[in-house]
């Protein structure tokens, strides 16, 4: 049930700097999720268009669509400092939708491709971020 709360995050947030921002009306708000989040997408967006209905009091989200953008995850190797995209790595099928579904496998699977380090980090593509609104004055 976390695409609830988080879909209700990123809701509220919208609302707030909406009206920061002296909006009267969201027509679109991009969501930027990491590829090693761990979130069921149209649970999530169901979610957003729910939430949003339900906080709908001044109109202010009667029209907005709800875009959903994913985010490549990219790692960094600690030792030779190499960055690269887990999908470019020889992993199978099956390790890879390991490493989707839960990313602390990540690190039992992955290896640095230039030196076969186990040692890296993630640098891209975790969590949910609210990447932009729009809509008008
Ligand atoms: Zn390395």
């Amino acid at each position: 049930m976390h695409e609830w709360a988080l879909a209700e995050a990123v809701i509220e947030t919208a609302i707030e700097e909406s009206r920061k921002g002296g909006l009267e009306e969201i027509s679109e708000i991009t969501v930027q999720i990491g590829e090693l989040q761990q979130i069921e997408l149209e649970v999530f967006q169901f979610a957003l268009d729910e939430i949003a209905k339900a906080h709908d009091e001044d109109s202010l989200l009667t029209n907005a669509k709800m875009r959903l953008e994913t985010e490549r995850a990219i790692f960094k190797c600690r030792v030779c400092g190499t960055e690269w995209d887990y999908r470019d790595t020889c992993v199978n099928e099956d390790e890879g939708e390991a490493i989707h579904f839960a990313p602390e496998v990540a690190h039992v699977y992955v290896r640095c491709p230039s030196c076969k380090s186990p040692d890296f980090e993630v640098i891209q593509g975790r969590g949910v971020l609210l990447k932009a609104i729009k809509g008008k004055r």
